[in-house]
Formats: C-alpha cells, sequence, structure tokens
C-alpha cells in the first residue's frame, strides 16, 4: 500500500496553486509531496516517527527528500545519527550516504506551503496521509512532534485530542498507545534566536531513544 499522495493531488487549491508556480520557476525541483522517508529495511524497521510541519521550498520541495536541503536538516540527522536512528554522511543531497536505520520520517502537511505556513483546512486535509503511517510501522514505539502544528496533527492521527497530550519541549504522552515527545522544530530561526539548543534537541531524542529500548 503507498502512503504517498500522488506527485499532482488536488486536495488543497492554494499548494496546488504553489506547487505549479513552482514547477514553472524551478523545473528541474522536485515540486510535488514529500514522501515518507523510510529506512532502506523498509517502514517495518523503524521504531520511531518524526513527525515534521512541511517542506520548505528550497529543501524538501527542491530535493524531493524530507529535511534534506535546507537548515533544517543539518541539526535533525545529525541528532539522528548521534541516537542510533541513522548512519551514514549527511550532505544535504537525496544521493548523499545518510539512511534512516530505526526511525521513518513524515510531514504533516506534504506540500510546501507559501511562508512555511499551511492554514487549519490544509493542515486537516492531508491529515488523511499521515494517518495510515503508524498502522504501517509494527516496530513503531515512539513519535518525536516538531513544532506545536506537526504536534496536534499527529496527536489528531493517532484519534485523541490535542488536549490530552499539551505541546510542550520535551514534554511525553501517551497517544494511541505509542509515546509522544513533542519539540520545538529545528527550523534556523528557532535555533539562531535560542529557543532551541542542540542540547535541548538532543535530550528529546534520548527521551525518544530510552522509551524505544524500554518497550
Ligand atoms: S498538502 Fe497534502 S492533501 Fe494537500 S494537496 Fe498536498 S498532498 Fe494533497
Amino acid at each position: 500500500m503507498s502512503l504517498d499522495p500522488s506527485r499532482d493531488c488536488p486536495l488543497c487549491p492554494r499548494l496546488v496553486a504553489f506547487r505549479e508556480e513552482w514547477r514553472a520557476r524551478e523545473p528541474d525541483w522536485f515540486n510535488a509531496p514529500v514522501p515518507v522517508f523510510v529506512p532502506r529495511a523498509g517502514l517495518g524497521a523503524a521504531r520511531l516517527l518524526v513527525v515534521g510541519l512541511a517542506p520548505g521550498v528550497r529543501g524538501a520541495n527542491r530535493t524531493g527528500r524530507a529535511f534534506t536541503g535546507d537548515y533544517a536538516g543539518d541539526l535533525l540527522y545529525a541528532t539522528l545519527k548521534a541516537f542510533g536512528f541513522a548512519r551514514g554522511e549527511f550532505e544535504a543531497r537525496p544521493d548523499d550516504t545518510l539512511e534512516l536505520t530505526e526511525a521513518a520520517i513524515v510531514n504533516s502537511v506534504r506540500c510546501v506551503p507559501p511562508e512555511n505556513k499551511p492554514v487549519g483546512a490544509e493542515i486537516n486535509t492531508c491529515r488523511r496521509f499521515l494517518q495510515p503511517v503508524p498502522g504501517e510501522m509494527p516496530a513503531l514505539r515512539v513519535l518525536v512532534t516538531l513544532g506545536r502544528i506537526a504536534h496536534e496533527s499527529a496527536v489528531r492521527a493517532l484519534g485523541a485530542k490535542p488536549s490530552a497530550a499539551p505541546f510542550g519541549h520535551g514534554a511525553t504522552a501517551k497517544v494511541g498507545g505509542f509515546d509522544v515527545v513533542s519539540s520545538y522544530h529545528c527550523s534556523r530561526y528557532n535555533t539562531n534566536t535560542g529557543r532551541l539548543t542542540e542540547a535541548m534537541f538532543h535530550d528529546v531524542f534520548a527521551k525518544a531513544r530510552a522509551l524505544a529500548d524500554a518497550a
């Protein structure tokens, strides 16, 4: 079963128009809904699911691989490697040697939104592609959600109300049988302003590692 929308998913008119605009401007870019990034051994190998917000226009929208091509991937992949969820060299290109081992990565909104800001209807519409992912991951134990929007959409995708698992950096909650750890998003803005430090991000993944190993 494919967990990914078609390249021409028509469901969000504003995002379709933005996608078309970028296809015209940059025909060599990916410019389509970004698929789930899965371990080489398949989704069944992943004990962790990282849920991001949406592709960056010059990041995953350009390269076609989640968190690849702009700043956000630098901290995320270094951290996944540090905690044994990935290996290889991340060089911000889909043909680098970086591979996921025990993690998968998905965005709560698969298409790039203008100014990195999806609207509520787009988040709700694209949840149909987030919802089936955990069910296809038999070894899944832990979700790490990056930012409030991704967190709340993931909690809803797991069948709960956001009030059942309030967002907070490092907060953990049991949702739908999984441990969910929320984190500030690893965006350049958050790291430049000091809202998120490398140490704070490591704390989240140390927690995820411990929860994955304990389960
Ligand atoms: S954001 Fe999701 S639902 Fe909306 S057009 Fe893209 S793939 Fe389809």
